[in-house]
C-alpha cells in the first residue's frame, strides 16, 4: 500500500522516537502519532465507519488534527476538513453536502459543531484540546488498516469559497501522495532533520500537503501554530529551530513589518516558501533581505492537491514568477476559444497530471466544466517567458475592463506595494456609467505613515498608463481576509 498511512507506519517502525508533531509543550513522536491514529481508527470502526465513508474534521492546528486525519485514512474513510472558524450554518452545509457519517471536533469548536451536527443528523465526537490520553487510550484493540486503491478518494476539500457556492474537490490517495512526495523530494528537499513551520491552516490544501503531508513523507518535524501572529511565529521559529517557513503573502507582509526582534539570535531557517496568492515582488525582496533567506514562490489550487508550479531550488529563482510545472504535471495557456496562446500572450492556465482531482463531489456538471479533455481549467491568467517560467497576471474574474482596456489589478497592486507608506493594498473594479468599470484601490497604511489618498493616486499615475491608475483610492484599517490569510477581493466594499 503506497499511501500516506503506510509512510507514517514506516517512519514509526524505523525511527519511532523522532518528533513528528509538536505544539508548544505537546510533543508527538512518530511512534505516538502512529499509535494514536491507529487507536482512533479502532474507535471509528466501532462506530461503524467503513471504506469510503466521509468523516468530517473541524479543528485548528492542534496535534489532534494529524491524529484524526491519519486515523480516518487508516480506517479507509474520506477526510472532510473544515475551517474551524465556520459557524454552525456553514458546518451543517458541509456535513450535508458531503454526506458525512461522523464529525470529529476539538473542544475549541465543540459548541458550533455540536449544533451543526444535531441539525444535520450526524454523530459528533469531541476531543480534549491538550490531553492526548483520552484519545490514545480511547480504544485498545487495533483492528488494522483498511486497504484503499490509489484512485480512491482520500480527502474532500471544500474550495476556499471566494467564488460561488463551495464545492468539494475529491482528491485521491495518489493525488495527495505524489504531491507531498514531489514537494519533499524535488521542491523543498526535506529530510528527517528538517523542522517545518505549521502556521498555515491544515484544513486547507497548502498547509495540508506542503506542511503536514510533506513533513510526514520525509520523516521531518512539523511545529504547529494554531493562530498566525508574527511575534508568535518568530518565537516558534527560533525555539523549535525551524528550517523551512511556509506562508501566504499576508504572513510575509506581517513578518516583514514586525521585523526581527533585538537579540533574536541565530536562525536555522534555510528556505521560505510562498503560495496561495501572488507575493508582491517588493515584499519578496524585503523579506529576503531582512531574514537572509531565499523565498521560492509556487502556485496551485485545492483542485490540484495543490502544487502545480514552483521555482525549482536548483535554478536561480525568478522574483514575481510561480516557476515551472512540477514533476508529473503539465501546464498550458489557452485563449477564450480554447486555442493555445502565443509567446508572451496572456492565457488561462490549464493543468494536467497526477495532482489533478477526480472531480467535484456529486457535481458532474461542474466537473465537466472544469476538466475538459483531461485538462483542469484554473481560471487564472498567466504568461510564460522564454525559459518556460510562468507569471500569474490575475484571476479571470478579477480582471477589470475599463473603457474596453484590460487592467490587471495585480500590476497596480505591485506599484502600490512600492509606496513606502503602504502596508497592504487591493485593487478592484467598481461599476461606472461611462467606462463600464473604474479602477479602485483600497489601502492600509503602515503604522505612523503620513500620506493622502491623492498622493497615493498620483504615485501610481506617474508609473502606469493613464487608463490604469486608480481614480478612486480609499484607506481602510484592514482588508477582508480568508482563513489562509488571502485577501478576499469580492468582499471589499469601496466607499465612494
Ligand atoms: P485555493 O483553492 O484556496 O488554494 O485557491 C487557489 C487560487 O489561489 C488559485 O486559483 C489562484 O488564483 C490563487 N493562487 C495560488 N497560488 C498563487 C500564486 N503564487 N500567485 C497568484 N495566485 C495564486
Amino acid at each position: 500500500m503506497n499511501n500516506l498511512v503506510a509512510l507514517l507506519a514506516e517512519s514509526a517502525r524505523t525511527d519511532g522516537g523522532r518528533v513528528a508533531i509538536r505544539q508548544d509543550d505537546i510533543v508527538l513522536t512518530y511512534a505516538q502519532l502512529n499509535d494514536a491514529s491507529a487507536r482512533l481508527t479502532t474507535l471509528l470502526q466501532t462506530k461503524g465507519v467503513r471504506a469510503g465513508d466521509r468523516v468530517a474534521l473541524v479543528m485548528p492546528n492542534v496535534p489532534h488534527f494529524p491524529v484524526a486525519y491519519y486515523g480516518i485514512l487508516r480506517a479507509g474513510g474520506v477526510v472532510v476538513p473544515m475551517n474551524p472558524l465556520f459557524k454552525a450554518r456553514e458546518i451543517a452545509f458541509t456535513l450535508r453536502d458531503s454526506g458525512a457519517r461522523i464529525v470529529l471536533a476539538s473542544s475549541h469548536v465543540a459548541d458550533e459543531v455540536a449544533s451543526a451536527a444535531a441539525a444535520a443528523g450526524v454523530e459528533c465526537l469531541v476531543t480534549e484540546p491538550t490531553s492526548f490520553d483520552t484519545l490514545v487510550q480511547a480504544s485498545d484493540p487495533i483492528l488494522g488498516v483498511v486497504d484503499r486503491a490509489d484512485d480512491d478518494t482520500a480527502v474532500i476539500l471544500y474550495t476556499s469559497g471566494t467564488t460561488g457556492t463551495p464545492k468539494g474537490a475529491e482528491l485521491t490517495h495518489r493525488n495527495l501522495m505524489t504531491n507531498a512526495a514531489t514537494t519533499a523530494e524535488t521542491l523543498l528537499h526535506v529530510g528527517p532533520n528538517d523542522v517545518l513551520f505549521g502556521g498555515l491552516p491544515l484544513f486547507h490544501a497548502f498547509g495540508q500537503t506542503c506542511a503536514l503531508n510533506t513533513a510526514i513523507a520525509a520523516g521531518a518535524t512539523l511545529t504547529l501554530l494554531p493562530r498566525f501572529e508574527p511575534g508568535r511565529a518568530l518565537e516558534i521559529m527560533r525555539r523549535d529551530r525551524v528550517t523551512v517557513f511556509l506562508g501566504v503573502p499576508t504572513m510575509y507582509t506581517a513578518l516583514l513589518h514586525h521585523g526581527i526582534p533585538d537579540g533574536y539570535g541565530p536562525s536555522r531557517l534555510r528556505l521560505a516558501v510562498s503560495g496561495g496568492a501572488s507575493l508582491p515582488v517588493e515584499v519578496l525582496h524585503g523579506f529576503e533581505r531582512e531574514f537572509d533567506v531565499t523565498v521560492l514562490e509556487g502556485y496551485g489550487l485545492s483542485e490540484t492537491s495543490p502544487v502545480a508550479a514552483f521555482n525549482p531550488p536548483d535554478r536561480p529563482r525568478k522574483a514575481g514568477s510561480i516557476g515551472l510545472p512540477i514533476r508529473g504535471v503539465e501546464l498550458g495557456l489557452i485563449a477564450d476559444d480554447g486555442t493555445t496562446v502565443g509567446p508572451d500572450e496572456v492565457g488561462e492556465i490549464t493543468i494536467r497530471g497526477e495532482n489533478v482531482m477526480k472531480g467535484y463531489w456529486n457535481r458532474p456538471d461542474a466537473t465537466a466544466e472544469a476538466i475538459r479533455d483531461g485538462w483542469f481549467h484554473s481560471g487564472d491568467l498567466a504568461r510564460v517567458d522564454e525559459d518556460g517560467y510562468y507569471f500569474i497576471v490575475d484571476r479571470k474574474k478579477d480582471l477589470i475592463i475599463r473603457g474596453g482596456y484590460n487592467v490587471y489589478p495585480r500590476e497596480i497592486e505591485e506599484v502600490l506595494y512600492e509606496h513606502p507608506a503602504v502596508a497592504e493594498a487591493a485593487v478592484v473594479g467598481v461599476p461606472h456609467e461611462i467606462h463600464g468599470e473604474e479602477v479602485a484601490a483600497v489601502v492600509t497604511l503602515r503604522d505612523g505613515a503620513q500620506t493622502t489618498t491623492g498622493q497615493i493616486r498620483d504615485y501610481v499615475k506617474q508609473r502606469v498608463a493613464a487608463y490604469k491608475y486608480p481614480r478612486i483610492v480609499t484607506f481602510t484599517d484592514g482588508l477582508p481576509k480568508g482563513a489562509t490569510g488571502k485577501i478576499l477581493k469580492r468582499e471589499i466594499i469601496v466607499q465612494q
